[in-house]
């Protein structure tokens, strides 16, 4: 219930205007967002490389309300790709975009609005070395997004999809998707969505994530494992050693600012660990669904409003 409330409270724009008045809620931004410039994004990168780590880094905000605001957030993307080139960045730090950012949920003409978008995207990416992978949003857009994917991938092969476990749907499309040079980012799931079209229980998702993981490790492509939980991070590494799958031949991914010790352990051990970074001016929506993933970042966010 505590979920539902705050993924609601996700898209309150009083609620969003309330939080962000309260300066004690900076430093929790700060340990998930590592800032709102182009260049906090950068220098974060660049910090993360030198870990050992790989990096894709999303402009926060979704839900573009008109063609201007869309076509803002694409010369955006444009722009960091030029200067992720200019760092000397190259594979090793990509871009995650959501569609709804780029014009997906205009009216009329979304799809094509989203589809040009993320292709100017794409060519900026793949002129400086590096590739994209499109989010998943909420299931009324999954048809949506992977038709996009599957579009830009007549021009950009490695641009890659997202899979969300959560959905009933999801086992099929991991048999889809498994194929030669496709890159599949699978994740638990971050919507709320009815029981008609979605597990609802954490043991559900879990099961169907490990069933998922089957496909995507027995299959031929590259699978991303987007994920804090333990035990399916352990159980993809004896899946790996099952399939004989070489480190580098798939990869973890963990956001910014959660689990960082872990990210580091996998690094040392040889695996490939990709850290999800965001950055912008639209942190709100995204701080509060961390918030609503786990209630310890809840109550940090509450002992900090309290000591204010
Ligand atoms: P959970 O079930 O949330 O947590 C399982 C366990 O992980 C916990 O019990 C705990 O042991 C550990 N854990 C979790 N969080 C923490 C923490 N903060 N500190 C310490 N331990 C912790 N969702 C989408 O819908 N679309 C996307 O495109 C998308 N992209 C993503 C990309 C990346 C790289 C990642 C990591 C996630 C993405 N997500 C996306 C979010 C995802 O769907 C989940 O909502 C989110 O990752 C939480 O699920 P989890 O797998 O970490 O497991």
């Amino acid at each position: 219930m505590m979920r539902s409330m705050l993924l609601g409270a996700s898209r309150s724009g009083r609620l969003r205007r309330t939080v962000e008045t309260v300066p004690v809620t900076r430093n929790l931004v700060a340990r998930f967002v590592p800032g709102t410039d182009e260049s906090d994004v950068v220098r974060a990168a660049g910090e993360l490389v030198d870990d050992g780590l790989t990096v894709t880094i999303d402009h926060l905000g979704e839900d573009a309300a008109d063609r201007n605001q869309a076509d803002a957030v694409t010369r955006a993307y444009v722009s960091l790709l030029r200067a992720m080139g200019e760092a000397g960045f190259g594979p090793e730090v990509e871009v995650s975009v959501k569609l709804s950012a780029v014009g997906q949920a205009l009216s009329g003409e979304g799809t094509a609005v989203a589809l040009d978008n993320a292709r100017r995207i794409c060519a900026a990416a793949d002129g400086v070395g590096t590739t994209v992978t499109v989010d998943m949003e909420d299931h009324t857009t999954t048809d949506a997004t992977l038709a996009t994917v599957r579009e830009l991938r007549a021009d950009f092969p490695s641009v890659g999809a997202v899979l969300q476990a959560y959905l009933k749907r999801t086992e099929a499309d991991c048999r889809d998707l498994a194929y030669e040079g496709s890159r599949v980012r699978l994740c638990k799931g971050a919507y709320d969505e009815p029981p008609s079209v979605a597990f609802t229980e954490r043991a559900d998702v879990d099961r169907s994530y490990v069933r998922c993981m089957k496909v995507l490790f027995g299959g031929r492509g590259y699978p991303m494992i987007a994920t804090h939980d333990p035990r399916i991070v352990e159980i993809a590494g004896s899946l790996a050693a099952r399939h004989r799958r070489e480190q580098g031949s798939y990869e973890y991914q963990m956001l910014y600012g959660v689990r960082p010790r872990e990210q580091r352990r996998l690094v040392r051990a040889g695996e490939r660990v990709r850290v999800y970074v965001p950055y912008g001016a639209e942190w709100y929506g995204y701080l509060v669904r961390r918030l609503a993933e786990r209630p310890a970042n809840m109550a940090l966010f509450l002992r900090s409003v309290a000591s204010k």
